[in-house]
């Protein structure tokens, strides 16, 4: 059958308060690649995080036109895929066209609760964050204000909604002692409801240390990244969770792995090693997003996902969100920077 391909190069305004690592994101840029074969089509969404992927957009859109290219020629198309972003993508488009990623999705999502709201100071103030009605999971950040301050914001929050659940990320905020402060102003009682916190400390060996003394989940993002970060890194032949060992939760983000079949190969690693495994997103279109939710409710259909992430921006891209009310930019409205 024949092939033909497309690659378009998108970008997005952002909310105005989206912050990444000390930047200010005022639109997101990414590329969406498009692979035709007869009458079916298959997409897929390219998009490097500033501050978070080693890879840059422009890079990234480089690699993928040489990938579309090959592919159309007749060749693998993930012979030459190496950055995340671009295996991810890529992946992702080459599953679609073959039929392969399920179209059932659960839209459901983990909300994430803005920190602005919950940071007014008194204890009272936490208790009166609209929760969306029958919200049983909730994600909060920590770290920004001082770790009582977070620990008074935590309680107080799962004393006013009794049977949430909290997903807590510190990204790496804290040193061990800052930690401990965290936990010794937490109710005890409210331990077993935070689902897991994410990288509470700068150092994995603190993280670790830290979730035994105090009972708290522990949940791998960053530290996961690292890990496959690794020049060495080959996930048939060397790679082990035994140094991520220790903790409940991989929060597993596509588009700073790879490739969906590397994503796969790591869920079933943390599955054989009783670690669970949530899906999240690194800011997506609706695109990406949705086809992260297909992920999702595919390979882990009892997990949520954390993809709360669309409300930081001002419009969607081609498909809309279950709910969203964000204009709709199409994708023949991007430009289309190669057509085979
Ligand atoms: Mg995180």
């Amino acid at each position: 059958m024949t092939r033909s391909a497309s690659l378009y190069r998108y970008r997005l305004p952002m909310d105005t308060g989206v912050i990444l690592r000390g930047r200010r994101l005022t639109e997101r840029i990414g590329y969406i690649a498009e692979l035709r074969e007869g009458a079916r089509i298959g997409r897929g969404e390219i998009a490097p995080l500033p501050g978070f992927s080693v890879e840059c957009a422009d890079q990234a859109g480089q690699q993928s036109l040489h990938a579309l290219k090959r592919w159309v020629a007749g060749q693998d198309i993930m012979a030459c895929a190496r950055w995340p972003s671009v295996a991810f993508g890529l992946s992702m488009a080459a599953l679609e066209l073959q039929g392969e990623l399920p179209i059932t999705a659960r839209y459901q999502t983990v909300p994430l609760l803005s920190h602005e709201s919950v940071n007014a100071g008194a204890e009272g103030a936490a208790a009166n964050l609209s929760v969306p009605a029958d919200c049983r999971f909730a994600k909060l950040k920590l770290g920004r204000g001082s770790p009582q301050q977070d620990a008074i914001n935590v309680s107080a929050l799962l004393k006013a909604h009794p049977s949430l659940m909290l997903r807590l990320d510190a990204n790496c905020a804290w040193s061990l002692p800052q930690a401990r402060e965290f936990a010794r102003h937490l109710a005890p009682a409210h331990v077993s409801r935070i689902a897991f916190i994410e990288e509470p400390c700068q150092r994995p060996a603190d993280c670790l240390t830290f979730s035994k003394e105090t009972g708290l989940a522990l949940a791998w993002d960053e530290t996961l990244q690292a890990a496959v970060r690794q020049p060495d890194f080959t996930l048939d032949t060397d790679f082990r969770l035994d140094s991520l060992s220790g903790a409940n939760t991989l929060v597993i983000k596509p588009t700073l792995i790879g490739s969906v079949q590397r994503c796969i190969a790591l869920i079933r690693q943390a599955q054989q090693t009783g670690t669970k495994a949530v899906i999240s997103a690194s800011l997506e279109s609706s695109l990406g997003l949705t086809q992260l939710a297909r992920l999702s409710c595919w390979l882990l259909p009892g997990s949520v996902p954390g993809l709360d992430t669309l409300s930081l921006f001002r419009s969607q891209l081609e498909l809309t969100w279950p709910g969203s009310t964000l204009p709709v930019k199409l994708l023949q409205q991007q430009t289309r920077v190669w057509h085979s």
